[in-house]
């Protein structure tokens, strides 16, 4: 492991190497079917081979580890066409080069060893490794080689001393491992006012704190200035990374039905929907459950799940796939309960959609460049529209509002959504009012920027093309169907931390990062080309 780097370092091997073990459990197709269509197929005449996704309109599945040079990284979410992506070589070439930081660095110190504990409930290595990764981290911000090992060694014991298994030693290791940069200089700064977010300017991050200190800053004088990279000129940039129309297929986006008005295609649609439109899949449990013919539960029956990702962990003697959540094993019962069994449904009714339209430009104004991001609830029809927020190459809010959905709500989502009750109590705004004001902001030619936009699209039923996915950007190392999160890729190219309380998302955050995000990566790629 490089420590004598100032880039984010990866986190030991047990988190690296997460599986999603449903593809080990059940094969490929049939994680991609839960995922493709869940709630579409028939699902009554089929045994689920595996639990399905978690829930979530854009719920990531844990598939895989780190990308070879960067941080943390237990997402991934599977889809349905493994490909390669056009962009992952351009990708890997462009990741933020380590520095050499002529600081204090663990090589040249007298490492602290953990004493080996016989019987110990966390393996000796994997608590040295992470004494280690914190004093790396502490180094960059204590003022003496001393102070940061003992703040290491504490953090350290913190964890240990906190944590009855390994299991959760791993979890609490990992935050006190995010604790600590975010106390690095690097990552201290203000506020955002408009996503209540930690902003870092893209020069603290590329230089960081050792920018100053060190010959190899990113963030020399003699550096080109790509930070004014705005307007027409970041517009005619960011068209290089367009999705195409076959990554825009390969990706679940929807197209224009060729005879029906109003209606969608999607390329990675599995099956039809089921003749038996009772029976119902439950796309966070995987249950089998009828309904009546208007969308409510026949029977009361509560819907345990698991809110966490599947990953495949390292254990002593093998491996062992277990849920993010609880850390309890596959297959296990759900260690959360809610009122009653959902589903997605997006994909089944593919009618009401409208597309974007060619508009003429005046003078020198370009088409427009927004991030997007959108919650949803469940009702009694599947996951519906409950918040849009549209934001700025300047990451300001442009349009954000609660939606009323059409249909009940049977389950706000909220770990998810963000979105209760409250929040919907006054809103009047429905799904056809946003539709309404998104084809006034946007033409056919305006960049929307999204982290697998495709989802926010259905939701939104709005056809669109002209699109720059972060999940295509920024693909997983091992390619379709996984992708990695938007949490993970913020994590380990900004160092931002985006939060993921039980609170929920928040669209004006997603948002936000995607557009965070798309504009690091083009100045980046600005630069390595001079
Ligand atoms: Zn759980
Ligand atoms: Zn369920």
């Amino acid at each position: 492991m490089p420590l004598r780097s100032a880039s984010p370092t990866p986190l030991p091997g047990p988190l690296c190497v997460e599986m999603h073990m449903l593809l080990a459990l059940s094969g490929r197709g049939c994680l991609v079917l839960h995922h493709a269509v869940t709630g579409g197929r028939s699902p009554c005449a089929h045994t689920p081979c595996a639990p399905p996704a978690p829930t979530g309109p854009k719920r990531t599945l844990s598939a895989s580890g780190s990308q070879p040079s960067n941080g943390p990284e237990p997402g991934g979410q599977p889809l349905k066409t493994r490909t390669l992506s056009g962009m992952a070589s351009k990708t890997t070439t462009t990741i933020t080069p380590k520095r050499i930081a002529h600081s204090p660095s663990l090589q040249s110190l007298k490492k602290p060893i953990i004493p080996k504990e016989f019987g110990g409930k966390v393996p000796t290595v994997i608590r040295q490794r992470y004494l280690n990764l914190f004093i790396e981290e502490c180094l960059k911000f204590c003022t003496s080689n001393q102070e940061a090992i003992e703040k290491a060694l504490n953090e350290e014991k913190v964890a240990y001393d906190r944590s009855p298994s390994k299991g959760i030693y791993l979890n609490v290791a990992v935050n006190t491992l995010k604790k600590l940069r975010g106390l690095a200089p690097s990552a201290v700064s203000s506020l955002s006012k408009t996503s209540g977010r930690r902003v870092v300017s893209h020069e603290v991050v590329l230089g960081g704190r050792l920018a100053a200190k060190t010959s190899f800053s990113l963030s020399r004088p003699s550096s080109p200035r790509v930070e004014d990279l705005k307007g027409a000129a970041l517009y005619s940039r960011l068209k290089e990374y367009l999705l195409t129309q076959d990554q825009l297929k390969e990706n679940g986006y929807p197209f224009p039905h060729p005879e029906r008005p109003g209606g969608a295609v999607i390329f990675t649609a599995e099956e039809k929907r089921p003749k038996d439109s009772s029976c119902r899949t439950c796309c966070r449990c995987g249950t089998e459950y009828l309904v009546s013919s208007s969308g409510r539960c026949v029977r009361d029956e509560e819907c345990y799940y698991h809110w966490g990702r599947l990953r495949r962990s390292r254990v002593a003697g093998g491996w062992e796939a277990q849920y993010m959540c609880c850390s309890a094993a596959a297959g296990s019962v759900g260690c959360q309960v809610a009122k009653q069994h959902v589903q997605d449904g997006r994909k089944e009714r593919l009618e009401g959609f409208v597309k974007t339209f060619e508009k003429e430009l005046s003078g020198d104004a370009h088409p427009g460049i927004y991030a997007l991001d959108c919650e949803m609830s469940y009702t009694t029809y599947g996951l519906e529209l409950t918040r849009v927020t549209v934001v700025d190459t300047d990451v300001h809010v442009v349009y954000d509002t609660f939606v009323k959905p059409d249909n009940a709500i049977v389950d706000y989502n909220t770990r998810f959504s963000g979105v209760t009750e409250a929040d919907l109590a006054d809103t009047s705004v429905t799904l056809r009012d946003v539709q309404a004001v998104l084809l006034s902001m946007f033409s056919a030619d305006t960049i929307l920027i999204g982290h697998s936009l495709e989802s926010d699209l259905l939701a939104l039923k709005v056809i669109h093309s002209t699109v720059v996915d972060t999940s295509v950007l920024f693909p997983h190392r091992l390619g379709l169907p996984y992708k990695r999160s938007l949490r993970n890729l913020m994590a380990d190219y900004l160092r931002q931390i985006i939060q993921d309380n039980v609170d929920g998302h928040s669209s004006s955050e997603d948002a936000g990062a995607c557009m965070h995000l798309v504009i690091w990566k083009v100045r980046e790629d600005a630069k390595s080309k001079r």
